[in-house]
């Protein structure tokens, strides 16, 4: 618990995020959660993904920018992202945080920037999803993603819960009522026990929860997890209730359980890869380190290859 939390801390120092962007070295540990700098290597590893049976969500990397003109630097390449899957004929819908198109500095601006983005992939029949970040921006997460939704429709723009809060059962009634695509995900950042379940049993419940609560909806979720029990849950519950492999899909990280991924697209499940790419890995590539800190030793050992 002390390495996740510390690992996340050291994941929100912007110092190290620049420091490490700039090293080779480092950038040679990220290959196996992080498909490139360039959205051509983001397109050549979800070639590959799709190869396999699994759909993907291109995921620019670049948090808590801190300037209007970054955040139109971001609108651009996702508008460049969504171009470039029309032209490829790739499988791929987009995910994007708010913090990336200003969240922190202006939630009119970011909800500016997230319409172009979100029309442009209406108008190619393409799907925005809505990340979900730290608990100091949900509720501004959730209005701009309500804003989105009442212009947009239901298969336009989606959002992102995490089981690890208290308030996600209310928001995923709420959001249903609209009715929302969500993301289900456990949360991967660092929360107060004012706001989220302290204890990994207490989110795992509460995933299975509000899982159940989605499957049930009639509407397409994406249960994004990695972990056997939460996949198994799953499972069970939508055979039991007759939900059908089409209703909703699992979702994974690039890189990680690539075995389980396979195996569910194998069985006829939809399976949706996230696919980061970007300069800007230093906060996801620690996230993903802190989730699982054997991790660190995978990385360390490639080091010597
Ligand atoms: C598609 C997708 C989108 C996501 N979007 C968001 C978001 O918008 N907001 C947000 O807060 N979080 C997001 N997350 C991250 C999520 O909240 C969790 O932090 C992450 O998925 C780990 O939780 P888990 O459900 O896999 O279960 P855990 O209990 O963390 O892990 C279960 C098992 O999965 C495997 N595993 C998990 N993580 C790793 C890893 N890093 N390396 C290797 N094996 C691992 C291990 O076998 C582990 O025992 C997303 C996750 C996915 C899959």
């Amino acid at each position: 618990m002390l390495t996740r939390s510390a690992l996340i801390y050291l994941s929100r120092q912007e110092g190290l995020k620049d420091f490490a962007a700039r090293f080779s070295l480092f950038k040679k540990l990220t290959t196996r959660f992080i498909a490139g700098e360039s959205i051509d290597e983001a397109v050549a590893a979800i070639r590959e993904v799709n190869a396999h049976g699994c759909s993907a969500s291109f995921d620019h990397l670049n948090e808590s920018v801190s300037s209007t003109a970054e955040t139109e630097a971001e609108v651009r390449e996702y508008l460049d992202v969504l171009r470039r899957i029309d032209e490829t004929g790739i499988n791929s819908n987009v995910s994007i945080k708010l913090s990336q198109f200003g969240l922190e500095m202006d939630p009119e601006l970011t909800y500016r920037n997230a319409r172009r983005v979100v029309e442009d992939a209406a108008r190619r029949g393409n799907f925005v999803r809505v990340d979900m970040e730290g608990s100091s921006v949900t509720q501004a997460t959730i209005d701009v993603f309500k804003r989105l939704r009442a212009e947009f429709g239901l298969n336009d723009v989606g959002i992102v819960l995490q089981s690890y809060l208290y308030r996600t059962m209310d928001d995923a009634r709420d959001l249903l009522k609209i009715p929302a695509r969500i993301r289900l995900c456990k949360g991967a950042y660092n929360e107060p026990p004012e706001v989220a379940y302290p204890n990994k049993k207490d989110v795992d419940d509460n995933y299975i929860r509000v899982m159940q609560l989605l499957l049930s909806s009639g509407i397409y979720h994406g249960i994004a997890t990695h972990d056997p029990r939460m996949i198994d849950a799953t499972l069970e519950f939508a055979k039991r209730e007759r939900v059908s492999k089409g209703a909703f899909e699992f979702q994974m990280l690039y890189g990680i359980r690539r075995d389980l991924q396979e195996q569910l697209a194998r069985d006829g499940y939809g399976m949706r890869v996230y696919v980061p790419y970007g300069k800007h890995w230093y906060p996801y590539f620690m996230r993903r380190l802190a989730e699982r800190p054997a991790n660190i030793w995978f990385v360390l050992k490639n080091l010597w290859k």
